[in-house]
């Protein structure tokens, strides 16, 4: 959840000028990718312009993605070890999430809630319903765009690749942004015509 939120914060910074850059890479200690050409063939397939690609030293399978002014990548180490087929279906996945500019529509969405909690917050009994709401609304959002980038990877990847890398994801907790495994899984069954 906290990385979720940092990675969030990042997408945020992503919006700012030149410069930027550099902060997520030094704020999230990210180094250059050896394979970076694995991502810049799926980026070309699928008509997405990737400006950085980097590699996370983190824990577990795992990609993230920030749209903005510069569109930036970014894999857990433990990913590059993904078989090939699931390996694409994760990098599709990202990339569907800058095609579809989800980090800047969520940022616009989120911005534009909490400054009407901040207004709201003007008349005391409001700030908290008004604040939760926004964050069930950006939830539900994010959750939404999760299942749209599941949905547009697998018009270039094999759905089944998606599906196994989703169960390795495990499950998410009821204060994810994300869907669970089993909903995503369902819903990319119902896309792509079945199991
Ligand atoms: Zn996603």
């Amino acid at each position: 959840m906290i990385v979720e939120f940092m990675t969030f914060a990042f997408a945020l910074g992503s919006l700012l000028p030149l410069g930027t850059d550099s902060l997520v890479r030094i704020g999230m200690r990210l180094k250059p990718i050896s394979q970076e050409e694995r991502v810049r063939k799926m980026a070309s397939i699928m008509g997405v312009k990737v400006d950085r690609v980097y590699l996370r030293e983190g824990k577990g399978i795992n990609a993230y993605s920030l749209g903005g002014l510069r569109n930036v990548l970014i894999l857990e180490r433990e990913s590059m070890n993904l078989p090939d087929d699931q390996f694409r279906a994760m990098v599709a996945h990202e990339l569907a999430h800058i095609k579809m500019k989800h980090t800047l529509k969520r940022s616009i969405v989120l911005a534009v809630g909490l400054s009407v909690v901040a207004a709201l917050s003007l008349i005391d009994k409001l700030l908290l319903p008004s604040f939760l709401l926004v964050f069930l609304f950006d939830m539900e959002i994010s959750k939404r765009m999760e299942k749209e980038a599941d949905a547009e990877a697998t018009r270039f990847v094999d759905p089944k690749a998606l599906i196994s890398l989703i169960s390795k994801y495990g499950e998410v907790g009821p204060l994810s942004d994300h869907p669970s495994a089993e909903d995503r899984m369902r819903a990319i069954e119902r896309v792509t015509g079945g199991p």
